[in-house]
């Protein structure tokens, strides 16, 4: 499979199945320093053609008697850099029209017409500071905050996806309340931008981002970045809270939580497991931890079939080990 993997067991998705255009190449339009898929390695502020939509929907029709909940467009880039989003979506709409389609993406691209597409829409927005999304995002040339924050805005706006905020804090860069001073204005514009009749319920506007999730780095980062301490994440989550509280007259707020890892199990073979194990690790780091809770098994079970793997090795971040894909000649060679 070069497009399509999974399905994993993701935090907050349950089942997903992964949808990544870029084949395991790291294209994007930041270089975020946590970066679970390492350095970004063509860093671009131009969509481009990197996908053959028939081939990946070809892949997909292998799952069509697989249990997941959700087809989520995430892996090794932006999505919307790719000028293919649109037509994947479609033909995976079409193919699977019992599936929730789900967007990870940076917003850089994200445009209403690419939102009616998906049912669910997670945009990350690290900080409402300009410089400080300089610095844990490092965008491309041209690429600035105020265009991501309209993006949000207008793609909640004008469709009828569901939106979650995603916030990752890191230690030392973006871990100040103040830094999300401008949340409370995103979540307002886009609600009322996209107030109808049947969206006003006891006189107050539904808003169309119902969550705002915050998290920080748990996954190996590009950089040598650190996770922050709970205590901070309740902060800036209170800090949030305090400010979305000023709209609540006017418009339903989105929840703000802070998110913790929930996995389902799955029964899978040892040659399965493998396979599943590199699939994932080829796209991003995976904790030992995370693949344990993903699949089901024990940590002794992972180790041993990664020390007979030749593609498969152990590295250690922080105090935890990660899983990391060490692909042979035989592997798809990314791009
Ligand atoms: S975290 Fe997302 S937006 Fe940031 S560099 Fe990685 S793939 Fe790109």
């Amino acid at each position: 499979m070069k497009y399509i993997f999974g399905p994993v067991s993701s935090r907050r998705l349950g089942l997903s199945l992964g949808v990544d255009l870029f084949k395991g190449f790291k294209l994007c339009s930041m270089n975020c320093v946590y970066c679970e898929a390492g350095k970004t390695l063509l860093l671009s502020s131009v969509r481009m053609s990197v996908a053959d939509p028939d081939e990946v929907l070809r892949e997909l029709l292998a799952f069509k008697e697989v249990d997941f909940e959700y087809i989520t467009f995430s892996g090794t880039g932006e999505p919307t850099l790719s000028l293919e989003i649109e037509d994947v979506a479609r033909g995976i709409k079409k193919l699977f029209p019992d599936k929730k389609l789900c967007l990870l993406t940076n917003a850089t691209f994200l445009s209403p017409e690419i939102a009616k597409l998906f049912d669910l829409i997670i945009p990350s927005l690290d900080a409402t500071d300009e410089r400080v999304f300089g610095r844990v995002n490092r965008p491309a040339w041209g690429i600035d905050l105020e265009t991501v924050m309209e993006n949000i805005i207008s793609a909640a706006a004008y469709s009828s996806a569901e939106f979650w905020i995603e916030i990752l804090i890191v230690k030392g860069i973006n871990d100040k309340p103040e830094h999300f001073s401008r949340i409370a204005e995103v979540v307002q514009k886009a609600a009322v931008k996209n107030a109808n009749i049947k969206n006003i319920q006891h006189g107050k506007i539904l808003s169309p981002i119902t969550k705002i999730q915050i998290g920080t780095v748990s996954r190996l980062p590009a950089e040598s970045v650190f996770s922050s301490e709970a205590r901070t994440l309740v902060n800036i989550a209170k800090y949030i809270e305090s400010q979305l509280d000023k709209l609540s007259d006017k418009i339903q707020p989105p929840t703000v939580e802070i998110i913790s890892r929930i996995y389902k199990s799955q029964n899978i073979d040892k040659t399965e497991l493998e396979k599943k194990l590199f699939e994932i690790s080829i796209r991003r780091r995976l904790a030992l931890s995370e693949a344990c809770s993903t699949f089901g098994t024990s940590a002794a079970v992972i180790r041993k079939v990664v020390k007979y793997s030749p593609r498969l090795d152990l590295t250690v971040f922080d105090g935890e080990e990660f899983i990391i894909a060490v692909p042979t000649s035989d592997d798809t060679a990314p791009h």
